[in-house]
């Protein structure tokens, strides 16, 4: 074995896959752009100064600050330090001053097919009240509070309420169990827990309540749950501890004053998605956070708030929901659409649907999802029309090049521009991302770092990789969305991101530079595989098996191996048009021969898989990402380990069922 050791000392990972097409932006696109080239010289010139220019040019301070970045107290920053604001302020009372308070904020699309509009005075009344009705509940500025709501504008309503008296909000997700919430709930000492009777998914009221009750049961310091009623099935009520949202804001003024705060005051701690273990309750700060999430959403998604109508379909309980469907759109003055249900719900063309009923302009989505619609076919959304469309955006996992291909063609009708924007919880918002307008895109690859941000790629002994080569993605300067830490432990904080390179946050991912110094994202390092002693990436062995006519989805693994220390292990979806095929599923199947073969001449044969099984389903966080660690157990025939944070927890069994058949 001292062939896979060898190989490590010389770092990195090795670079397999080609892909060389590329999209330069068209003239009409360019002409009207809200992103220049010159964003990059001026950043360059002066990273702080470039940002101050953003904070003032984007927000209103109630008090203006004369520092920009503190970092004396690494690895915890301090952006605008002492500045003064107040998010909900920002994202709502202004634009209402402004004269816009008859602007769409909201467009609701309940799954159900009940519709409501909330214009910028809409929600400027709703979140004064329901921070009255919190404060009559006794929440204080610092005071956290949790909230576990299905998609519906009372989400969106509640962060903002929190936000407008300085009491940070702790959004769990709706699916999480009551053990995920009471964890969450006690992690964060929350006082208040806002929640819901229940909400529509799949054609069905889900109760939401009995999950707040159980959790509690568990014991936690809540004092009081409010519940928003969408669904009007019955619920338990506890006299004294239980309010009603509608009766508690019906009682509040429609006026409040907001809290100003410090820059650096907590706006949220929200808990990671937990693809690879427990999940972390990362905190973010107000006047930083604010100004790179305004920035990036004006100039990656080019939004014109007169005109666009914008949709990312994430859930709030997710960090793409709150700095792109709460913060970002609202604080640029944006109209925005939020449904609350799946996408085959009524029938698999929901999402267009939507599209086509909103006139949705620029939307914003996963790559589970287009690797879903793949799998559903093209006739699906070739049913509406898609032509409002005019960008688009992808986020949570590498987008692999067939995929990007396929969004572009299908949806985007070979017209629109395609963001890939890498970023995570901790980051806040996105960091790594063409900017449309100015960058030649590139199925595949997020491409390089945001004006004012800095990141790079490293090999073991933390040298930056040369062009062609991969390794570690690392940021290598403070940027003013970055968390201030894990909630309640400084140490984890340090030790999870700050101990593998000297001064550097370390983001976890593997990544590559391609010929053109151009990023392209190649999975977690926890998810490298070393066979024979080649470092090989998960994303591009699934991007070679995404990219036969038959694979919808593909998650690639290594499992322990006698001869080669790690063999590869694939599990792949098809596409419905395909599906036939699948049913002599299994070793020596025609497929998965097929499939083995065109890994091998796609990027080499070192990358075959040993075996490849074709399943229905793959294990996903509720976010929507594959739950590699989980496949790898399976793979080496060990039970699956946790599968709390997992959307459907059964589908491990079938999909163990198959692999042991
Ligand atoms: P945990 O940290 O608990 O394991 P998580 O990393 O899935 O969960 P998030 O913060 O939601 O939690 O996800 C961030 C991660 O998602 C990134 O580190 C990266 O692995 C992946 N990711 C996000 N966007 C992209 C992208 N555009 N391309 C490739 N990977 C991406
Ligand atoms: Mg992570």
């Amino acid at each position: 074995m001292s062939q896979p050791d060898a190989a490590q000392t010389q770092g990195g990972l090795e670079n397999l896959l080609h892909e060389h097409r590329s999209f330069p932006p068209s003239a009409e696109f360019a002409a009207q752009a809200n992103a220049t080239a010159e964003m990059y010289e001026r950043a360059d010139a002066d990273r702080e100064g470039f940002w101050a220019e953003q904070a003032r040019e984007l927000l209103t301070w109630s008090e203006d600050f004369t520092e920009v970045l503190d970092f004396s107290g690494a690895p915890v920053a301090r952006w605008f330090g002492d500045g003064r604001l107040n998010a909900a302020y920002n994202a709502v009372d202004r634009h209402v001053e402004a004269g816009l308070g008859d602007r769409v904020a909201i467009h609701f699309e309940g799954e159900p097919g009940d519709t409501r509009t909330l214009t910028y005075a809409d929600l400027q009344e709703q979140v004064s009240r329901a921070a009255g009705a919190l404060e009559a509940l006794g929440v204080r500025k610092g005071d956290r509070v949790a909230i576990y709501l299905p998609m519906i504008p009372e989400a969106v309503v509640a962060m903002l309420a929190c936000a407008r008296i300085g009491a940070p909000h702790s959004v769990i997700f709706g699916g999480f169990s009551a053990e995920a919430l009471n964890s969450r709930i006690n992690d964060a000492d929350a006082r208040v827990v806002i929640t819901a009777d229940g909400g529509y998914r799949r054609g069905k009221a889900s109760a939401l309540k009995p999950a707040v009750d159980e959790a509690l049961a568990k014991g936690t310091p809540v004092e009081h749950v409010l519940v928003v009623h969408r669904t009007g099935q019955d619920v338990e009520w506890t006299e004294g501890r239980d309010v009603s949202w509608e009766d508690a804001l019906a009682a509040a003024s429609p006026e409040h004053t907001p809290a100003v705060v410090d820059a650096e005051h907590p706006l949220f701690i929200l808990y990671t998605s937990g693809t690879t273990g427990k999940p972390k309750g990362i905190l973010h700060t107000t006047g930083g956070y604010l100004t790179q999430v305004a920035f990036t959403f004006r100039n990656v998604f080019d939004i014109k708030p007169e005109a666009d109508v914008y949709w990312c379909t994430a859930d709030v309980g997710w960090v793409t929901g709150h700095s792109y469907v709460t913060y970002g759109p609202l604080l640029n003055g944006a109209t925005q659409v939020i449904y609350e249900g799946t996408p085959d719900t009524p029938h698999k063309g929901r999402w267009w649907e939507i599209v086509e009923k909103y006139k949705v302009s620029v939307l914003y989505t996963a790559p589970t999802a287009i690797r879903t619609a793949m799998k559903w076919g093209e006739d699906i959304p070739a049913g509406f029309d898609l032509s409002s469309l005019r960008l688009m955006g992808s986020v949570g996992e590498s987008i692999n090049p067939e995929a990007w291909m396929w969004y572009r063609r299908v949806i985007g009708g070979d017209r629109t521009p395609i963001v890939d924007t890498w970023w995570q919880t901790e980051t806040g918002a996105m960091m790594i991302s063409p900017l449309p307008g100015v960058t030649a895109t590139k199925p595949g690859s997020a491409q390089r770092p945001l004006p004012g941000i800095a990141a790079d790629v490293l090999d073991e002994q933390a040298h930056p990789v040369p062009d062609g080569g991969g390794g570690y993605l690392v940021l290598t300067a403070p940027w003013p969305a970055m968390l201030r830490g894990i909630w309640g432990d400084p140490e984890r904080f340090r030790d999870t991101y700050w101990s593998r390179f000297e001064g550097m946050y370390f983001a976890g991912d593997g990544a590559k530079k391609d010929e053109d110094g151009d990023v392209w994202l190649l999975g977690r390092v926890d998810d490298v595989m070393n066979v024979s002693g080649h470092r090989l990436s998960t994303t591009e062995i699934e991007s070679a098996l995404v990219s036969h006519p038959y694979v919808a989805e593909a998650a690639v693994v290594g499992a322990n191996d006698d001869t080669t220390g790690q063999a590869v292990v694939a599990f792949v979806i098809l596409r419905a048009e395909h599906v036939g095929k699948a049913d002599e599923a299994g070793e020596g199947s025609d497929v998965v021969a097929e499939l083995r073969a065109h890994v091998a001449k796609e990027i080499g044969p070192i990358a075959k898989p040993r075996s490849i099984l074709v399943v229905a389903e793959l294990p996903k966080t509720r976010s929507g990402k594959i739950m590699r660690r989980l496949l790898r157990d399976i793979a080496e025939g060990r039970e699956a380990g946790d599968v709390t944070t997992l959307a459907d927890s059964t589908v491990m069994s079938r999909i163990s069922q198959g692999m042991h058949r």
